[in-house]
């Protein structure tokens, strides 16, 4: 017997339809490309996304076509993404800081037919378009007045695009599993892979993020998404900051410290989003301005594993509470997030922090495990380490044209491709991605875990730990170190400071002090290089 409730479809306009109806005048800022900053709100953001299908629609923009948009948080962009949607087309995101091989790859593999861009790309636009026969049209996120002088075919502003169009266009009809969003995985072994949201699974992923033991968003928040658009979907932020009704402020784009430290402050901001590199100089800013955030309440960090001397900056020194997360593009983004269960809570301090440094605990719509080479299912007792395996509505059951299948098993489980250990709690922690992990003599060694204490040495800025080949050991760990600006520290005193706080046998056999220590597009530690870079060092413990 089926119930008597009524079909209601899960689609991604009606978000912002109920943010315009019952949020209408509450504000989207964004500090713009062309520089000022511009104040707009939820109703005439609806307005204008219901402009922007119809202009796609006139173009003859169909249910199903991609229409790629490359560009910062701002709320053209939003605009742009709720209005492709709202005509049943798919909005694809590309990652600007991707290389322009890799991004005409990813365009002529989704076959965009558009391409929504900001005006800062637009040196980038003109490089590409002669090898993007597919798209016929590019829309640059600005007005006539800032149209940028570039050579690519076919150019329109973006007010001009959707000028004479009409603000209560009707929205298209289908189901709620039609395809809404697309965004390709950096692809750090073979191409890049495409994962491609419904409507249903957006909105459900909004919901979820919205709880209060994940985001806790409200209607009194204002909320500064620092993680791009272009990176898993801003974590959901687009979505789940008009459904609750809560302020956004848009950083455009400016993400360094000081230009997101003034808009945390003047525009009030109770709640940010970003990876650990941003944090990074973020507290940086702060600690050489002895400014503070008054108004700020949470922080999420993820995307790469926040340590815990960044997670106790914030916390000690400026009473804001940090939400580690964890996920991937394939999870919509978010898998786990730390907020603290009950016998955490009433832990002090200092036994909250380790419980912080971990992953998280799933909410509702996440599943988990962890299972060894056998595929057999490994106990949650916060020691064993095995392969995480996820599932859920908002969890990729395939890739884009079919590719990557080996990651999802028949029992419908996708391989997120990371180690980890689960608790008898339900806390997950990243020991390491599996290709990053180091195997010696048999056993494996965290990785992240050397990092993240690494970087808690005062005079160290940032910490990568690669294995390199041992003749006894197979393998044994190196730890390449960046110091902090104008600070000095030597091999044992790095080496000093992690004695006790890690297993012997995980100790560096090596230090090496580097300049710089490269980064992918997303902002994660890019280990192949640094494989690559060492990958003839000779450990001084290899000799013998
Ligand atoms: P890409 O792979 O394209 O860089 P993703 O954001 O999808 O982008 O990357 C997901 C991966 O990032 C995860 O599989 C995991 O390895 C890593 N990651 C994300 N959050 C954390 C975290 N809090 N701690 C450790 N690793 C993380």
């Amino acid at each position: 017997m089926l119930g008597l409730m009524q079909d209601w479809p899960l689609l991604v306009h009606k978000i912002i339809d109920h943010a315009a109806l019952n949020h209408g005048d509450r504000e989207v800022v964004t500090r713009t490309v062309e520089g000022p900053i511009v104040r707009s709100n939820y109703a005439a953001i609806a307005r204008r996304a219901r402009k922007v299908a119809h202009a796609l629609d006139r173009l003859g923009i169909k249910l199903g076509d991609r229409v790629a948009t490359m560009a910062w948080n701002t709320a053209r962009h939003i605009e742009a993404w709720y209005g492709i949607a709202g005509l049943g087309a798919i909005y694809h995101t590309l990652n600007p800081r991707l290389f322009p091989d890799q991004i005409v790859y990813i365009a002529n593999h989704a076959e965009d037919k558009v391409l929504f861009f900001d005006a800062t790309f637009a040196k980038l636009v003109e490089e590409i378009a002669p090898r993007l026969p597919g798209v016929e049209l590019f829309v640059c996120l600005t007005d006539a007045a800032h149209l940028p002088k570039a050579n690519i075919p076919n150019l329109v502003a973006y007010e001009e695009f959707i000028a004479g169009t009409d603000e209560s266009f009707a929205w298209a009809e289908f189901d709620e599993h039609t395809a809404c969003g697309l965004c390709y995985t950096s692809g750090t072994t073979g191409n890049p892979k495409g994962v491609l949201y419904s409507h249903r699974s957006n909105v459900l992923h909004a919901l979820i993020a919205a709880q209060a033991d994940a985001m806790a968003l409200r209607a009194c928040d204002a909320i500064l998404p620092v993680v791009p658009m272009f990176h898993a979907n801003a974590w959901a932020i687009a979505f789940s900051g008009p459904m609750v009704g809560a302020k956004l402020v848009l950083p455009g784009p400016k993400l360094d410290g000081d230009s997101i430290c003034e808009l945390l402050t003047t525009e009030r901001v109770t709640m940010t989003a970003a990876v650990p590199t941003v944090w990074l100089a973020l507290l940086q800013y702060l600690e050489k301005t002895g400014k503070t955030l008054p108004d700020m309440k949470r922080v999420v960090i993820g995307g790469s594993a926040a340590p815990r001397a960044m997670i106790e900056a914030f916390e000690k020194k400026y009473g804001i509470t940090v939400i580690h997360a964890w996920g991937m593009t394939e999870m919509s983004p978010l898998g786990t997030l730390g907020t603290l269960k009950p016998h955490v809570e009433a832990m002090e301090h200092e036994r909250q922090l380790d419980y912080k440094c971990k992953q998280g605990h799933a909410p509702f719509g996440v599943e988990m495990k962890i299972v060894g080479d056998d595929e057999a299912e490994l106990p949650r007792d916060g020691k064993a380490f095995g392969r995480l395996k996820v599932r859920g509505p908002a969890v990729a059951k395939a890739y884009f044209r079919g590719e990557g299948a080996s990651a999802f098993d028949a029992e419908g489980w996708f391989d997120t491709g990371d180690v980890a250990t689960i608790d008898a709690e339900g806390y997950m922690t990243i020991t390491d991605r599996a290709k990053d992990v180091i195997k010696s003599g048999g056993e494996w060694i965290s990785t992240i875990e050397i990092e993240n204490i690494a970087v808690g040495h005062p005079s160290v800025a940032e910490a990568a730990v690669i294995g390199v080949a041992h003749p006894k050991w197979d393998e044994r760990p190196l730890l390449i170190v960046v110091l902090k600006p104008g600070q000095t520290a030597s091999r044992e005193d790095i080496l000093g400071y992690l004695t006790g706080k890690i297993a012997k046998w995980w100790m560096p056999d090596d230090v090496v002090f580097v300049d710089e220590i490269p980064h992918t597009a997303t902002g994660k530690i890019q280990k192949m290089t640094l494989r690559e870079r060492f990958g003839a060092y000779r450990l001084p413990t290899a000799a013998a």
